[in-house]
């Protein structure tokens, strides 16, 4: 008996087409006009698009930071995410000093065992190069990972050296792993930052004045040259601003291989949402900090001509009631993340897609296609082909939603979105052919998701 997808209009990154989907075994197995044979299941889709499930490549569940831990676990954040029509998401692991990384991965395990209710995957964030830990990165693979990440920012905590990126880079290439790479200039900014609070300018609004896009820009472009000289595959993260784009631009231009992601954030958002009333703007607090609208504007325009090729969320939520407010009276103390691994399909298809920036099938490759691709699940997940997991979202693509924190379903008590009115949701998702939410609601069980073993980069 199979599951058959009936009468929907399937929509992948090259274009869309009337199709039931076949799925056996939670694989797609053929597509075509009517499938369906006697005994089969099948789920109606007329009227609906059918999605590859979104892919979120940056996430940061359950993580330990500045004091404080993400508030949304495997679970909460997953349920957010598949309510959201994301069906995979990477979540980054954190080396801690003196420790290796098979212990960081074995914590991240232990985290996520039993809880997921989507397809997971890891990064591990080195924070440490001894050179033991240097030593481990060839043996990565072989645990399902093939991607690290160093923090050029955060000074005294998660920043590494030039010397560290460079071995990383090196070493990551030789292990067909990918290095990503969070890119500000931590020393200068920790000036700033520093500087800032002895004159007394306290508030949110200056987390986004202490860490200008000209430092940005020149990690981006740093971490660019070594991994030029090293021949190494480079991933820049949340990119966020003008010249930074401009370094990825020429970068591409020379033949490099780097590639770059921006976040739902920096469409919406500028760094004018710091200084809302009160301590509001700490809600808006994230690394890079939000631009200006000519910055939005320059990231519509590279989504669309492929510069960027991947929109994820660097979902990293904290509280605003008990969290947030530990920097109420000291910006640097502001717990750094925003949520919004729920909101960012439904809110890029409504000023992406509705807003004429780029194509239904534009919005598949940069949340679902591009992220496969570039993260070792090529052929597995991300697309709607025969052999690929059937990880689907149908999506009713007129259905109003107001979004509000009261109705989304992870643990944070806020969205940047709140009272946002949006046209088209995902209704119903398939996880390998399993149904996860049903007309919007959860029907899965805590566990069934999987950890993913990527292929080499
Ligand atoms: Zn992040």
């Amino acid at each position: 008996m199979s599951l058959i997808i009936s009468g929907g209009t399937v929509v992948t990154a090259d274009g869309r087409f009337q199709a039931d989907v076949r799925v056996d075994g939670g694989k797609i197995t053929a597509l075509g006009l009517d499938l369906a044979q006697s005994g089969d299941e099948i789920t109606d889709a007329s009227g609906k698009h059918v999605l590859p499930g979104g892919i979120d490549v940056h996430t940061h569940l359950s993580m330990p930071s500045m004091g404080t831990v993400t508030c949304d676990d495997y679970y909460t954040g997953q349920v957010a995410a598949a309510m959201g029509g994301t069906t995979t998401h990477l979540d980054f692991c954190i080396q801690s000093k003196g420790s290796s990384l098979r212990a960081a991965l074995d914590t991240w395990h232990g985290r996520a065992k039993g809880q997921a209710v989507i397809d997971y995957g890891f990064h591990v964030a080195v924070t440490d190069p001894l050179p033991e830990v240097l030593d481990e990165i060839a043996g990565l693979p072989d645990q399902g990972v093939t991607s690290i990440k160093l923090f050029l920012a955060y000074k005294d905590t998660l920043q590494v050296d030039d010397t560290a990126m460079f071995r990383c880079l090196e070493r990551a290439r030789d292990a067909g792993v990918l290095t990503l790479v969070h890119a500000e200039n931590g020393d200068a900014i920790e000036i700033l930052m520093a500087e800032a609070i002895a004159r007394g300018e306290t508030a949110p609004k200056y987390h986004a004045l202490t860490r200008p896009p000209e430092l940005e820009a020149e990690a981006t472009g740093r971490a660019i040259a070594l991994a030029e000289v090293l021949g190494a595959p480079l991933y820049i993260v949340h990119l966020s601003c003008r010249p930074a784009l401009a370094r990825v631009r020429e970068a591409q231009a020379r033949g490099a291989r780097v590639t770059a992601e921006t976040c739902t954030q920096y469409f919406f958002f500028t760094k004018d949402d710091l200084d809302r009333p009160g301590f509001e703007g700490a809600k808006w607090v994230c690394s890079p900090p939000l631009r200006e609208k000519e910055d939005q504007a320059a990231l519509w325009a590279a989504v669309g001509d492929g510069t960027l090729s991947v929109i994820s969320t660097d979902h990293c939520p904290f509280r605003f009631d008990t969290q947030k407010t530990l920097g109420k009276d000291n910006f640097t103390l502001i717990p750094n993340g925003v949520p919004g691994i729920e909101e960012r399909l439904v809110v890029l298809h409504q000023a992406g897609v509705r807003g004429g920036h780029f194509s239904l099938e534009r919005f598949v490759a940069l949340t679902a296609t591009n992220p496969a691709r570039s993260f070792g699940l090529g052929g597995v997940k991300g697309a709607i082909a025969p052999g690929y997991d059937a990880d689907l979202a149908l999506w009713d693509l007129e259905r109003p939603h107001t979004i509000t924190a009261k109705t989304n379903h992870g643990a944070v008590d806020y969205s940047l979105y709140e009272g946002m009115e949006v046209r088209g949701m995902p209704v119903t998702v398939f996880v390998r052919g399993q149904t996860v939410i049903n007309q919007g609601r959860l029907i899965t069980e805590r566990g069934s998701g999987q950890f993913l073993h990527r292929q080499r980069i």
